[in-house]
C-alpha cells in the first residue's frame, strides 16, 4: 500500500487503487447496491412486529424463571447455561453455513427475505454496522417466537412441582434462546471498530461473545470456514474436524449442487 509520503507522481496510481477497491468491495459494489434495494417496507413491518413480540415474551419468561429460582440446582443450571451457549453457537454456524453455501436470492419468499442479507454481508461486510436494531435482530426474533411461546405456555399450564423439576432444563432452553436472539447483534459488534460500549469490548476480549479478530477469519474469500457467530467457541474444533467441508461433500454428492455458487455469482457482479 502506498504511504502518505509518496510523491505527487504516485497520486493518480493511489487514487486508481482506491477507486478499484471501492468498485470491488463495499456499499458501492453493484451487487451490494442491488441487494440493499431489495429490503422492502413489508419486510421492515414484519421485523418490527417480531422484535416487539420477542422482547415481550423474553420479559415474561425471565420473570417466571426468577420466581421459580431453585438455588439447590445451581450446578445443573450452570451446566445448562454453558450447554445453551454451545448449542446456540452451533446452530448459528449451521444456519449461517446453510444460507452462505446453498440456495439463491431468486428462491421464492426465503431468497429475498433470508438469503439476501447473507449475500450482501460478504460483498459489503460493513453494511451490517449501518443496520439499526430492528433490521439487525428482526430475523432472529422471528425464529425465537415459537420456543418462547412454548416456554410461556408451560409456565401457565404446568403444576409448580413439574416446573420445579424442569427448572434447570428451562434455564438451558432460555440461555439457548437469549444467545440465539442476540446472535446477529453480537455479529454486528464483531464488525464494529468505533464506539462500542466498554462492556461489549470486555465480553469480546474474554471470548464470551464473538471477538472481532476471530470473525475476520470467516471474511476471507471464499467464506468457507468459521461460520459460528454467537460465541465462536466451536469454530476451531469444527475446522479441525473438517466438519463443514465433509457436510458440503455429502450434499454435493446427493444433489449435484455446487457449494457457494450463488455467493460467487453476487461477488462477481460488476454492473
Ligand atoms: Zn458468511
Ligand atoms: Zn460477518
Amino acid at each position: 500500500m502506498a504511504g502518505a509520503e509518496d510523491g505527487p507522481g504516485q497520486q493518480p496510481e493511489l487514487e486508481d487503487d482506491e477507486a478499484a477497491f471501492c468498485r470491488r468491495w463495499g456499499a458501492q459494489h453493484a451487487g451490494a447496491r442491488e441487494l440493499a434495494a431489495l429490503y422492502s417496507p413489508g419486510k421492515r413491518f414484519q421485523e418490527w412486529c417480531c422484535v416487539v413480540l420477542c422482547f415481550s415474551l423474553i420479559a415474561h419468561n425471565v420473570v417466571h424463571l426468577l420466581l421459580l429460582t431453585r438455588w439447590e440446582q445451581t450446578p445443573l443450571v450452570m451446566l445448562g447455561v454453558v450447554a445453551g451457549a454451545l448449542l446456540a453457537d452451533f446452530l448459528s454456524g449451521l444456519v449461517h453455513w446453510g444460507a452462505d453455501t446453498w440456495g439463491s436470492v431468486e428462491l421464492p419468499i426465503v431468497g429475498k427475505a433470508f438469503i439476501r442479507p447473507f449475500r450482501e454481508h460478504h460483498i459489503d461486510p460493513t453494511a451490517i454496522t449501518r443496520h439499526d436494531f430492528i433490521e439487525t435482530n428482526g430475523d432472529n426474533c422471528l425464529l425465537m417466537l415459537l420456543p418462547l411461546l412454548n416456554m410461556a405456555y408451560k409456565f401457565h399450564t404446568q403444576s409448580p412441582e413439574v416446573l420445579e423439576q424442569l427448572y434447570a432444563w428451562e434455564c438451558f432452553v432460555f440461555c439457548l434462546i437469549i444467545f440465539s436472539t442476540f446472535t446477529n447483534q453480537i455479529h454486528k459488534w464483531s464488525h464494529t471498530y468505533f464506539g462500542l460500549p466498554r462492556w461489549v469490548i470486555f465480553l469480546q476480549d474474554w471470548h464470551v461473545i464473538l471477538p472481532r479478530k476471530h470473525h475476520r477469519i470467516h471474511h476471507v474469500s471464499p467464506h468457507e470456514t468459521y461460520f459460528c457467530i454467537t460465541t465462536g467457541w466451536l469454530n476451531y474444533p469444527l475446522e479441525k474436524m473438517g466438519f463443514w467441508r465433509r457436510l458440503e461433500d455429502i450434499i454435493q454428492a446427493l444433489t449435484g449442487e455446487k457449494p457457494r455458487a450463488d455467493d460467487m455469482k453476487w461477488a462477481q457482479k460488476i454492473k
